[in-house]
């Protein structure tokens, strides 16, 4: 296996799901699951096929209450192909006896290949070689191609070629017990000889989807004339294509797939354009050289090798390869978010949390116009969050925890234990930080790109209306002559309130509070960064009055943080006063303690009343803020704050933290890289296999973890390399674990394509060719300016605290 292949060998029912997910072939409009194209729904496989912001709403009784849930919707099936030998059984993989099974994803290609060869219950020997794409060009286009040999035996095969419809959403076990159906067929026919036609809507969105499938048949590159019957049902289609093979001479059908939606531009309907579109495309393999070219430019931009280190560098290829598949330069175009779970799966219903937030470093550094395209996803959502916020009574933009079409609130209400099989109240949605996430993360694009017309016309609205938010959240507590923020979750989502108030949430939540001071001064510093007619004509627009200015000063020298135990910051209020939880008992009595919460609940217990984390959350303050900064905003707030209590934190935590989030070890590997390299390796480690190894317990089969997948890569960037975007300086503050190998990636800054290279105890920093000016770079308190061309080494201390 190399660096750009992941590869199973071996067909392992019990790993179909898990696998299909790591399988998915996407472009950032649409992805696929590797599911077996002859397969259907259910406990084995799951071919599922999604395009980015194409959902749909149900709704359900749970429980004598309605409740109704948005979804990204699973897409006819465009893969079915399947075939019978002599008017014999459709091949199944799950039926036959299988001699050899090989699935491959080539990284660096972007395609699928999956080889079977099998035995018949007449003991023929048959090998079947499959292909497949998701075009990174043509975003609309899939292939798949399929060769079939007959190793032992002639005769005559029928292959089947399907468009299938009649899917509904029914991914993850969870959900199964709500409805699942949301599209309705409305046509299905042959266009021509070789076009199959499926066109279906979405029950309450109305998107109209169009799949057109043109299935050739070739013998050794010489096209092959097959009888054909087309079969149309209410949402289904296939076509069946009667084929004389000889031993061993094979015989490869290709399917192209045009999609289209009624949410695509510049097209007049979605069917014309599907249709249209089929019948001019080349064949199979053209199209796979250009998508494989497509995919050479992607790497080209986000190129990253270790040397010595093929193991850690392929993981690392493999979640670069997800979320350029997720999110790509074809979604720039589009109005779509960052699906927490990727375009992967069901888990989350496709929504969009606060996981961008682990995402933007890697995009922007290497596709700003990407970046800022998924900030504009959030910005046609500023006047949903000003209603959300207007409806709970405050100013400014209160930005939903989980989003999906316009930017309501797609948070459940409530949800299923699986491990005592009740249904809950579901009160996530009092994660209010997700706002500070879309501040941060509109602040880190300007840092990473000086591009003030997007923060002017665009992101300084965004900062500003989430600083209202906090604004007019934050009440003032005489006694403490503080402001306090009441009734809000962490990002540890195990408190969802006091013993006694399970529901209502925690009172000052540092990590909330310190974030919300940090929003707060962003956007006194970005109202005096505007240009002055912009300033005047935003706060006129925005009614905003010298006096809410002048409260956001106060309130950001003023806001509340708990502490408990020599200088520790509180989780929350009262965190200092919860029970400590007997980890080693628990421990003992369940071995996995991630989802400690559906543990206890379903003792009738509740992890409000523990010190207990599902993942980091003051934590968060070391992993989003420098020392300095955390030290400055502390200080600012009126805290007397000493570095030094930094180790001692993250060990307090760590030790009552469950990592019941992939995020969790992205987290702890950053914060431990400066103090204790080994465990950061160890939790860099676990975040590389959170996916590959499924570390969750069966939930990558639900969608790929795209936060951690993008989170590790940004540990290695940002934290070991430690690259990091700061005003007009690119600082450079390498922690480099040598025993990982030499490092060598590209990132685009500033318009400039740079190569940076980690080695021992150097950094070097080439700029490719251009007219640009040159940029300053910053490593272990020495600058250097650079080119275009040239090329800059920098040496670095490799010691030092925390960043
Ligand atoms: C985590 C959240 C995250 C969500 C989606 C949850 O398990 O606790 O922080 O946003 O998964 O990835």
């Amino acid at each position: 296996m190399t660096a750009w292949t992941l590869s199973y060998r071996a067909f392992a029912p019990d790993e179909e799901g898990l696998r299909e997910a790591l399988c998915t072939l996407g472009n950032g409009y649409l992805a696929t699951r590797g599911a077996a194209p002859e397969s259907r729904a259910g406990d084995i496989h799951y071919p599922g096929t999604y395009a980015a912001g194409c959902y749909n709403r149900l709704r359900d009784a749970v429980d004598g209450q309605t409740i109704e849930d948005e979804s990204i919707v699973n897409l006819p099936n465009w893969l079915p192909v399947t075939f019978r030998i002599e008017g014999g059984p459709w091949f199944r993989v799950d039926d036959v006896d299988l001699l050899d099974h090989i699935q491959e994803v080539d990284l660096r290609r972007g395609v699928l290949t999956r080889t079977v060869r099998f035995r018949d219950t007449a003991g023929r020997t048959t090998r079947l070689t499959q292909r497949r794409f998701v075009h990174m060009e043509y975003e609309h286009l899939c292939g798949l191609q399929t060769t079939i040999v007959a190793e032992d035996w002639s005769g005559r095969i029928d292959v089947r070629s399907a468009l299938d419809g009649t899917v509904e959403n029914t991914g993850v076990e969870r959900y199964r017990k709500l409805s699942g159906r949301h599209l309705r067929p409305l046509q299905a026919e042959a266009v021509d000889e070789e076009t199959l036609l499926l066109v279906v809507e979405t029950t309450e969105s109305h998107i109209r989807i169009a799949e057109a499938a043109r299935t050739r048949v070739h013998r050794e590159n010489r096209p092959l004339r097959v009888g054909r019957s087309p079969t149309a049902e209410p949402g289904w289609i296939c076509d069946d294509l009667a084929i004389d093979v000889g031993r061993s001479e094979p015989v490869t059908i290709d399917k192209v797939v045009a999609i289209f939606t009624s949410r695509d531009r510049a097209i007049c309907e979605p069917a014309v354009a599907a249709t249209g579109c089929i019948a001019r495309v080349g064949s199979f393999d053209e199209l796979l050289d250009r998508h494989v070219r497509a995919w050479a430019r992607l790497w080209e931009r986000s190129r990253v090798e270790i040397e010595g280190n093929d193991e850690t560098l392929r993981i690392i290829r493999l979640h670069l390869f997800h979320l350029l598949q997720t999110v790509s330069e074809n979604s720039v175009d589009l109005d779509a978010g960052v699906p927490a779970r990727g375009l992967h799966g069901e888990a989350y219903r496709g929504h969009i949390l606060w996981d961008e937030l682990f995402v933007f470093p890697i995009l922007n550094l290497r596709f700003p116009q990407l970046a800022q395209a998924l900030l504009r996803y959030r910005y046609r959502r500023l006047p949903e969050a000003r209603w959300a916020a207007r409806d709970a009574g405050y100013l400014g933009a209160m930005y939903p925890w989980q989003s999906g079409s316009d930017g309501r609130e797609e948070s459940q209400r409530i949800h299923l234990n699986p491990v005592s099989g009740r249904w809950l109240p579901d009160t996530t949605h009092r994660q209010r930080h997700v706002s500070i996430a879309v501040a941060y993360n509109v602040w880190q694009y300007y840092q990473a790109t000086g591009d003030l017309e997007f923060l002017t016309h665009y992101g300084a609205e965004m900062i500003i209306d989430i600083a209202r938010f906090w604004g007019s959240i934050a009440t003032y507590d005489h006694g403490r002559d503080r402001y306090v923020i009441n009734g809000v979750m962490g990002p540890d989502e195990f408190h969802t309130g006091y013993p006694s108030a399970p529901s209502d949430g925690v009172d000052n939540n540092a990590y909330t509070n310190i974030m919300a001071a940090w929003v707060l001064l962003r956007a006194l510093e970005v109202l005096a960064m505007l240009p002055e007619h912009r300033r005047i004509q935003l706060t006129d627009e925005l009614g905003l009055e010298p006096d809410e200015i002048d409260r956001w000063e106060e309130i950001s020298g003023k806001l509340f943080v708990p502490f408990h135990e020599r200088g520790i910051i509180s989780q929350f209020e009262g965190y200092g006063h919860l029970e400590e939880l007997d980890w080693d008992a628990y421990r003992e009595k369940f071995g996995d303690l991630r989802r400690l919460d559906r543990i206890l609940e379903a003792e009738h217990d509740s992890p409000n009343r523990y010190k207990a984390s599902k993942q980091a959350d003051v934590l968060m303050l070391f992993y989003l803020l420098s020392a300095d900064e955390l030290g400055d905003l502390l200080t600012h707030l009126g805290y007397r704050w000493r570095p030094g209590v930094i180790p001692r934190t993250i060990e307090y935590y760590l030790a009552r933290t469950s990592h019941g989030s992939t995020l969790s070890a992205v987290v702890h590997a950053w914060v431990l890289a400066r103090s204790h390299r080994q465990r950061a390796m160890g939790y860099f480690a676990e975040a590389l296999s959170s996916d590959v190894l499924d570390i969750q317990g069966g939930t990558t089969a639900e969608g790929i973890h795209l936060a951690a997948m993008a989170g590790s890569v940004d540990v290695l960037q940002r934290c070991f390399a430690g690259v990091e975007s700061r005003g007009e300086t690119l600082r450079l503050n390498p922690q480099w674990p040598a025993e990982l190998g030499v490092l060598e990636f590209a990132i685009h800054y500033r318009g400039h394509s740079l190569t940076v290279r980690i080695s021992g105890k150097k950094v070097r920093v080439a700029a490719g060719p251009g007219v640009l000016a040159p940029i300053r770079l910053s490593c272990g308190g020495q600058d250097a300016m650079l080119g275009p061309g040239e090329a800059v080494e920098l040496p670095y201390s490799r010691r030092g605290g925390l960043r």
